[in-house]
């Protein structure tokens, strides 16, 4: 099983233009089956991920995976999040990748409104990505506020249950995992690793680096499969 991270569309960082995302999209609807975290895994199953739920993934993304009929996890830092917004698409778009937490306010990130109606169509789940999206690891961070404050508004504004929590940088240690797991099943890091199920490498799923695609179908060629068998081989032990 393959996770793949992914975070915009045409956007200045952390991004593929929307025309070869589309086309990745298509490749994986016809060779792949993707999952939602904890589905049945074959040998074709693939765990579509997007990090931040910035405003782009309502308006670009979410209309390509109804139209692919593909599944996502959206991981969400709650903080961020609007109730509604009166701000136009283009108001909200008109950021760089690095100006888009602190302007929030312009509704740069998905709102609940979007956030529900998204999983209303049964194929976005929602994960959480923190609360503040910190670094887990940087002293003074509040743990608990992190990992629990998010899932309890998520589950509260959306009528859900969040089982995915997404390491915000992919940075945790050994005691953040586990405390995680009191509250989530399921746990995401970056590290271009595959896996046999969701159960991850000593708890943790790692994923596959979709951003700044180069070919359509850029994570499934032979040579990267071989090194993220490596990588999976070798992070075991
Ligand atoms: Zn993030």
């Amino acid at each position: 099983m393959t996770s793949i991270m992914y975070h915009h569309v045409n956007s200045d960082r952390c991004s593929n233009e929307l025309k070869v995302f589309e086309e990745h999209l298509k490749y994986i609807s016809q060779n792949y089956t993707s999952l939602f975290p904890g589905e049945e895994v074959t040998s074709k199953s693939i765990c579509l991920t997007f990090d931040d739920a910035y405003a782009d993934f309502y308006y670009f993304i979410f209309p390509l995976l109804l139209k692919y009929d593909l599944k996502a996890l959206l991981a969400v830092p709650t903080k961020y999040i609007l109730d509604d917004t009166s701000y136009t698409q283009d108001v909200r778009l008109d950021f760089e990748h690095n100006d888009l937490f602190k302007n929030y306010e312009k509704a740069t990130f998905c709102t609940f409104k979007e956030l529900r109606e998204m999983v209303d169509s049964g194929l976005v789940q929602i994960g959480s990505h923190s609360h503040s999206h910190v670094n887990l690891l940087e002293e003074g961070v509040d743990l608990e506020e992190e990992l629990v404050v998010s899932k309890n508004i998520l589950e509260e504004k959306l009528g859900i249950k969040v089982e995915s929590f997404v390491f915000p940088f992919g940075k945790y240690n050994e005691g953040i995992a586990k405390e995680a797991h009191k509250h989530y099943q399921y746990l995401f890091r970056i590290g271009n690793a595959i896996h046999k199920d969701f159960s991850g490498i000593k708890g943790v799923i790692y994923r596959v680096n979709g951003d700044n695609l180069t070919q359509v179908d850029e994570p499934f060629s032979f040579k990267n499969r071989m090194k993220y068998r490596f990588k999976a081989f070798i992070k075991r032990f």
